[in-house]
């Protein structure tokens, strides 16, 4: 019997658990217990997730939040490394790219626990974001290295992985698993959606930390908002700092953040995505619908060769112009994350390698 521990804190890692967790509690020989850090931790931000994804609770909940990354990182450090201790797991398992990632894979590693990181390999090659600080730090202490594109696995090849003694496993794309698995299961959100809508997130520090960007972003959505409707439902982070500015949102429709299975409901009516997310710029695909990213650049590079998706940065005329004029790539008939069985691979391989 294999003892994992899966270390999650953020929103987009509750979403991953959901699909990975649920095949893992079918399956005999590994038992898994959860760490939860505490990273996210509204309602609308964590227990929605549990309580509508039906994640496994949480065996510890660390409940570290609302810090700068070092002492967010740093503590999370230390209680994870308490935990490890105590309940001494063959294997910890972390997902993406956040504090709570490279947290829990830095506290395994010293302790000689062997370290699963699921969604490896990405790059945006900008080392300006936190996010791949993160990635790159965590995959390069990891032993094994799931990840979920072609692209991910060129690489990691490109940085002399070969060379470095871990296990590269191309399993495809958790996020496929879930939309699979959970769209059957949507639900419609509590506000009256328009016939016809654009559905948009913004809450990358890169945009929301830098008040030209956003203010870009928000200009932009407003003015199209003028002839299609916008829905945003809005990460707390976010909407802390356009409540008190002068940020033009009078024809946006900005609602609190939804669970999954809204947000599912929302992918599968609206007629576009507009994101910072790296998430939502999949789901648009898994979804079927063209995809506006607003930052400048993506890990997520097929999408953008296949056109199904475009960068447009923060910068307000190239959104519009993005909006107003570019063909879309529609043929969605093409395998680009996996086939929906992420799950199962990454199950085997653990099993395989254990
Ligand atoms: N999401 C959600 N509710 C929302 C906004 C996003 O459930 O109100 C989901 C979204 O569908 C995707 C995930 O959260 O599955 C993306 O997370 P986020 O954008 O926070 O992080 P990123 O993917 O950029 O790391």
């Amino acid at each position: 019997m294999i003892k994992l521990a899966t270390i999650i804190g953020a929103r987009p890692q509750f979403i991953k658990a959901a699909a990975l967790s649920r095949k893992i509690a079918e399956n005999n020989n590994i038992n898994e217990i959860i760490i939860h850090t505490g990273q996210h931790f509204d309602t609308n931000m964590s227990d929605i997730f549990f309580d509508e994804m039906n994640i496994p609770k949480p065996n510890y909940n660390l409940n570290i939040n609302g810090l700068n990354h070092g002492a967010m990182t740093g503590q999370m450090l230390q209680k994870i490394e308490e935990i490890l201790i105590i309940e001494k797991p063959d294997w910890i398992l972390v997902y993406g790219d956040t504090n709570s990632t490279i947290a829990g894979a830095l506290a395994a590693k010293k302790l000689h626990i062997k370290v699963a990181h699921v969604e490896a390999g990405l790059r945006s090659f900008n080392m300006d974001m936190p996010e791949e600080i993160n990635r790159i730090l965590t995959d390069r202490i990891s032993d094994i290295l799931f990840c979920p594109t072609y692209t991910a696995v060129k690489n990691l090849l490109n940085e002399g992985y070969d060379n470095i003694k871990c296990k590269i496993a191309k399993s495809g794309d958790i996020m496929q698993d879930a939309a699979i698995f959970y769209s059957k299961k949507e639900q419609k959100p509590k506000i009256n959606l328009p016939k016809e809508f654009i559905l948009a997130t913004i809450h990358r520090a890169e945009n929301t930390d830098n008040k030209k960007r956003l203010s870009e972003i928000f200009t932009a959505l407003n003015q199209i908002a003028k002839e299609t409707n916008i829905i945003i439902p809005l990460h707390p982070r976010t909407a802390k700092i356009i409540k008190n500015s002068e940020f033009q949102t009078q024809n946006l429709t900005i609602i609190e953040p939804v669970g999954y299975l809204e947000m599912v409901y929302m992918l599968n009516r609206c007629k576009m995505v507009m994101t910072d997310s790296g998430g939502l710029q999949k789901e648009a695909f898994f979804f079927k619908k063209p995809c506006i990213t607003l930052r400048n650049e993506t890990e997520w590079i097929e999408l953008i060769k296949n056109n199904f998706n475009q960068i447009a940065g923060a910068d307000k005329n190239k959104i519009i112009n993005t909006y107003k004029n570019h063909k879309f790539n529609t043929n969605f008939n093409i395998n680009l994350y996996g086939n929906g069985k992420a799950a199962e691979n990454i199950i085997n391989q653990l099993i395989k390698y254990n």
